[in-house]
């Protein structure tokens, strides 16, 4: 029996779009030959690049405004250096709001001058930070739109006229927003788009050839869209993998189903943080994530109820991040509502128990 899978990524995957994954993988659409031993210069395999690109735009709203997407190795991670590489010439602006932020600010320094113009560090990151100044001469503002580990998220995005840069890892496609107010923005696949080994990279054509210094060819964002992402071969099965879960949300609504949904799943899980007793969220009310909701026990000696009882409701990866301890909820666009469900009931029946 399937379990209910609140893993923090790679996470959650639709059930139809795994199946018909594994089907990819025995043979693609009748043509005789598996996915995954096809050339990806193929007729079949550029059919598919092509779709995951445009569908990626269609369901941002970005079709026909002047962006590229483009599916690129190396993870997140390796676009916290490649935004530097690409888009940092005098200075940047970075916001830290996390551990992701960090890891981002630290490649960036690498590259130029980066001011940290606000962090949450304080606070071991329970908040989103707001109210600081954004100087105008910056090459362009980075943030985190969702902060994985520690449940918090941006629902307005920092007014300011510099181009605005965003990791969107753990919150991409789960909800409508406008997506032009950004520049670049990129995810990793593995949180809410499909499988490990493959990134999103959505980017202003105008952001391209901003910056001086010579770019390495497999780190110039010009030369990966100009190759239509195949400038080296790409990750063949993550890209299927993403374009038929891209499918999947087209079929549900796009971004506004999708959206409501999440919203609906949220809500429920975070009525319970709230109403029960024994629990207490971690992340401030106003910036809590619809995508992982963090919570702990207020009496940590009780945390072997508590798990007995949802280890034997079916339930795998509640455990938070060493970061912060407890339970991290995430609750990504495949989770069903379902499963949320189960988990509130064990934290009743725990309130009973305990
Ligand atoms: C997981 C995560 C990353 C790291 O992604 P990799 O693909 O492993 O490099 C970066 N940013 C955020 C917000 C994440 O959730």
């Amino acid at each position: 029996m399937k379990k209910h899978n609140f893993s923090a990524g790679p996470a959650i995957l639709p059930s139809e779009v795994i199946e018909q994954a594994s089907q990819a993988v025995k043979e693609l659409d009748n043509i005789g030959l598996s996915l995954i031993e096809i050339s990806h210069r193929s007729k079949e395999f550029i059919a598919i690049m092509e779709e995951a690109c445009s569908l990626s735009l269609n369901l941002l709203g970005l079709e026909g405004k002047g962006y590229k997407a483009m599916f690129l190795q190396g993870g997140a991670s390796m676009q916290f250096l490649m935004t530097a590489y690409n888009l940092l010439e005098n200075k940047a602006g970075y916001v830290n709001s996390g551990t992701w932020s960090s890891k981002a600010i630290k490649e960036a320094k690498l590259l130029g001058e980066v001011e940290e113009l606000a962090s949450s560090k304080d606070q071991n990151f329970n908040y989103i930070p707001k109210g600081y100044n954004i100087p105008e001469d910056l090459d362009y503002l980075h943030i985190t739109t969702n902060n994985t580990i520690f449940g918090t998220q941006y629902k307005a995005l920092p007014e300011t006229q510099v181009p605005l840069v965003a990791d969107m890892s753990s919150d991409i496609f789960s909800r409508p927003f406008d997506y032009s107010k950004f520049d670049l923005f990129y995810a990793g696949a593995q949180k809410n788009m499909g499988p490990s080994g493959v990134t999103l990279v959505v980017i202003k054509e105008s952001s391209f050839n901003k910056v001086s210094r010579v770019i390495p060819s497999m780190l110039n964002y010009e030369v990966q869209a100009n190759a239509g992402s195949m400038f080296n071969t790409p990750p063949v099965f993550p890209v299927y993998t993403v374009l038929l879960n891209l499918r999947w949300i087209a079929k549900n609504g796009g971004l506004d189903g999708i959206g409501a949904y999440n919203d609906k799943k949220a809500a429920l899980i975070y009525e319970e943080i709230d109403r029960n007793p024994l629990f207490e969220g971690f992340a401030n009310q106003e910036d809590r994530s619809q995508m992982n909701a963090t919570f702990n026990l207020k009496d940590e000696s009780q945390a072997e109820i508590f798990d007995a009882l949802w280890n034997q409701a079916n339930i795998s990866g509640l455990k938070g991040h060493r970061s912060v301890g407890g339970y991290r909820a995430s609750i990504y666009n495949a989770l069903p509502i379902e499963s949320i469900e189960t988990l509130v009931d064990c934290m009743k029946e725990f309130e009973r128990k305990a």
